[in-house]
């Protein structure tokens, strides 16, 4: 060995141990030197001191048992004894470690490597140099991140909006459940591209191949991107979606992926839709009264003049007709309306359904030549409702049977009691519904699609008055009917004694 004065000289096993004493003093790494066997602490540096509130220099300091009864963890013996067994050293992480300080009980987690100091000849183990990082800040944060990690995807999981991200190269490596029940589908994670959509279209129905979807422009062109589009399911089924993919960036800023949110507004492109069929209907119905009022008008204004009493009879019955159809026409878009805000409270009152039923055919045959309307069966039967609303559910049912079955003379009208229950029902013997659209007839503005409907006036709005006002009174609606055959509509109510 070389001394200061670069003379060699072979150290005394003391100087060797104070020459490491020194070296190992002010570095930045916690140290301590253990005896051969590793059971008995010879010296600790500053950091080590540091790291158990230990002064190094005051040889009685109290804490000096604590420490070393920290050293004693069986996990740090262990491996002691190993490195010195073995001759060289050995590792160990995350080993949790109690610490008693003056402000009470630390508790640590330490990454240490027991290593043999070897004598000059290598021959013999002389102590063991522990070195000790601690990892505690680490492991908390990385907990801390696992948990705000966790709470982010919980977050996502919960959302009722379809989301899903995308590694840099565009392979989808998670999705929430709301984007599964969007595509009808689980994409493969780590292996599928941009999407988990089955197949994407353009709005005019072009094919869009994957690569050229949104969320795949994107990530191409690091930008954020908004973009409507149709997604095909497996199950064959569109959907019309909003989407906003955008790039995902590091904390250097360096771009690590994608996220997109799928936004499914197809309920309101069929609203929107809807709401512009409606507006068409509502002007083609609003126009046929309101002519013939005008030409009525012409007549008494004298723009019209070269007509006879029979041609002036005429257009007034024509008139007063059209009147009561603009009135029942407004009152439904009323109704509506009120029972759609909850502005219109149901009664609750008790009523013999059956006179209700007797005085409303009775006034419906009497505005109609081409129909007769026959009991079919009946029993007297008492329920609670609104009397007056279900009053209207029945002049819907009969005027609905009457004007689908133009080429049909008779209506048939039953009321019967079934398992505590009134059920009135409405036979027509005329256009009937085709089985595909029986289901849809009591939605808002639902109208059958044929060339026969077609031809009859109506807004969609009847059956779906209907529905609710039965629905709210506490019984059900319902329809069997056959295409070109008829239809029977029937609801019931719960039965009062
Ligand atoms: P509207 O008759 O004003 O169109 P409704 O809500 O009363 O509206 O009826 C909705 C649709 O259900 C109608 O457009 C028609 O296609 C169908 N429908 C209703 N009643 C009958 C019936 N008795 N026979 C055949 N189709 C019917």
């Amino acid at each position: 060995m070389i001394d200061n004065s670069g003379t060699s000289k072979v150290l005394s096993e003391s100087e060797v141990f104070n020459n490491l004493y020194r070296n190992i003093e002010h570095l930045p790494v916690a140290m301590a030197i253990l005896s051969n066997s590793g059971k008995a602490l010879k010296h600790v540096n500053k950091a080590f001191s540091a790291l158990f509130s230990y002064d190094s220099h005051c040889e009685n300091n109290s804490n000096h048992e604590n420490i070393y009864s920290s050293l004693r963890h069986p996990l740090i013996q262990k491996t002691a004894s190993a490195a010195c067994e073995l001759g060289r050293p050995v590792k160990k992480e995350g080993v949790e470690v109690s610490i008693e300080k003056a402000t009470g009980v630390e508790r640590k987690i330490l990454d240490f490597q027991a290593s043999p100091i070897l004598d000059y000849d290598s021959a013999q183990t002389s102590g063991i140099l522990l070195t000790l990082v601690d990892t505690t800040k680490v492991i908390e944060y990385q907990k801390r991140f696992g948990e705000s990690e966790r709470s982010y995807r919980n977050l996502m999981e919960s959302m009722a909006v379809a989301v899903y991200t995308c590694d840099l190269e565009g392979r989808v490596n998670f999705h929430n459940d709301a984007a599964v029940a969007l595509w009808g589908r689980k994409p493969e994670l780590g292996v599928e591209l941009w999407c988990g959509s089955h197949k994407m279209y353009t709005l005019d129905g072009t094919w869009m191949p994957h690569d050229q979807c949104p969320a795949a422009i994107s990530l191409k062109e690091n930008r954020a991107v908004k973009a409507e589009a149709l997604i095909q399911r497996p199950d064959g089924k569109i959907r019309h979606v909003l989407v906003f993919p955008r790039p995902e960036y590091d904390i250097n800023g360096h771009m690590i992926g994608l996220i997109n949110a799928v936004v499914d507004i197809t309920d309101r492109k069929v609203l929107e839709r809807q709401k512009d069929e409606f507006m068409g209907i509502v002007a083609h119905e609003l126009k046929t009264p309101i002519t013939s009022i005008k030409g009525y008008a012409q007549l008494l204004t004298g723009e019209i003049s070269d007509f006879d009493d029979g041609t002036f009879d005429k257009l007034k019955g024509r008139m007063l007709l059209q009147i009561n159809n603009l009135i029942i026409l407004i009152d439904k878009m009323l109704d509506v309306a009120k029972i759609e805000t909850g502005e219109r409270v149901f009664k609750k009152e008790k009523f013999d359904l059956l006179s209700v039923i007797n005085s409303v055919v009775e006034d419906v045959q009497q505005s109609t030549k081409s129909h007769e309307l026959i009991f079919d069966s009946i029993t007297p039967v008492n329920v609670v409702g609104d009397q007056e609303y279900i009053e209207q559910v029945i002049i819907n049912l009969l005027s609905n049977a009457i004007k689908y079955s133009p080429e049909a003379g008779r209506v048939l009208i039953n009321l019967r009691e079934e398992n505590g229950n009134a059920v009135c029902s409405v036979q027509d013997f005329g256009v009937g519904i085709p089985s595909d659209q029986v289901g849809t007839v009591f939605e808002k503005f639902y109208r059958v699609k044929s060339e026969a409907v077609n031809k009859i006036g109506g807004i969609g709005l009847g059956l779906y008055l209907s529905a609710e006002i039965i629905r709210q009174t506490g019984g059900a609606i319902w329809v069997e009917s056959k295409s070109n055959e008829g239809s029977t509509f029937s609801f019931s109510l719960p039965v009062i004694i």
